[in-house]
């Protein structure tokens, strides 16, 4: 029996995630919105400070994608990581450019209809080049995922996939071809280690079934039990509620680490306005 609160209508990157990773945490945090109930991780304050960075810096490169100078937003780097990801992001070429594209498109947001819902995605920043279009997300993560890991998130799926649904009024009307697409995670601690996915019309089709297949499963979900994996629990808010450990995590452990990254990931919802 159901005893969800609130009518989900919207999916997007983070909400099929966390039903991929755990249908009790989906659960928790979407249809019951349950607040967060638990420090998330030790030393808690090191971290708070650490997403606020990173919210920020994604606010101040988007300002300057608008057209703010690079001088100007300089002045608004006032802590250590601040100052560091921007002048990475001014001394990598390749992000540093794109302040200058004809085709550039910051916090564009794209839906299209997958099964009972919308399915929901807000992009750092859509490139158009030369015939390519380029989807780039900052990240300000503390460790350089691997590739593997990265290519098999829901984010880098859903991203490449909803922009060929639904991306048409940025190519003048017409859809996307997979192979125009590339998706790029750019790390503002490792600015010389992007990661650069190619797209093809096969992952296409394997990707848009299956987000198919999961909002299928998610609409018709009666039950949504904890995970097995015990890992996903180390830094997971909800992990005193699940009697899942009430001290926050502090594993080696590499992939419960990058999780515990994207679980701190920025989301665009949180991040304030700046007054420039
Ligand atoms: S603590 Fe573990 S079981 Fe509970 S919601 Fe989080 S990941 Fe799922």
């Amino acid at each position: 029996m159901k005893t969800s609160f609130f009518k989900l209508t919207t999916l997007s990157q983070s909400s099929l995630q966390d039903y991929v990773d755990c249908a009790q945490r989906f659960k928790l945090r979407y249809l019951d919105r349950l607040s967060y109930p638990a420090i998330e991780t030790e030393p808690t304050l090191e971290n708070e400070k650490h997403q606020q960075e990173g919210e920020y810096f994604h606010r101040l490169v988007q300002q300057h994608l608008i057209g703010i100078s690079a001088e100007q937003i300089a002045k608004f780097t006032n802590s250590a990581n601040l100052q560091r990801w921007w002048e990475n992001f001014q001394n990598s070429e390749d992000v540093k450019r794109l302040a200058e594209l004809p085709g550039r498109y910051p916090e564009a947001t794209l839906s299209a209809p997958l099964g009972n819902y919308r399915l929901l995605a807000k992009y750092d920043l859509i490139a158009v080049e030369n015939g390519k279009v380029l989807i780039y997300d900052w990240k300000t993560y503390r460790k350089r995922p691997r590739n593997e890991w990265l290519s098999a998130r829901m984010q880098t799926r859903v991203y490449c996939a909803l922009l060929v649904k639904a991306g048409a009024h940025l190519n003048g009307g017409q859809p996307f071809e997979p192979e125009q697409i590339e998706m790029v995670y750019w790390f503002a601690d490792f600015p010389n280690e992007p990661a650069r996915f190619a797209y093809t019309s096969a992952q296409f089709k394997r990707d848009w079934d299956m987000l198919v297949k999961l909002s299928d499963e998610v609409a018709s979900a009666s039950s949504y039990p904890l995970t097995e994996d015990r890992q996903k629990c180390a830094y997971c808010t909800y992990r005193s509620y699940c009697e899942r450990g009430i001290g926050a995590g502090n594993t080696d452990q590499a992939e419960a680490e990058m999780e515990a990254e994207e679980l701190f990931d920025v989301n665009f919802e949180q991040i304030g306005e700046i007054a420039f």
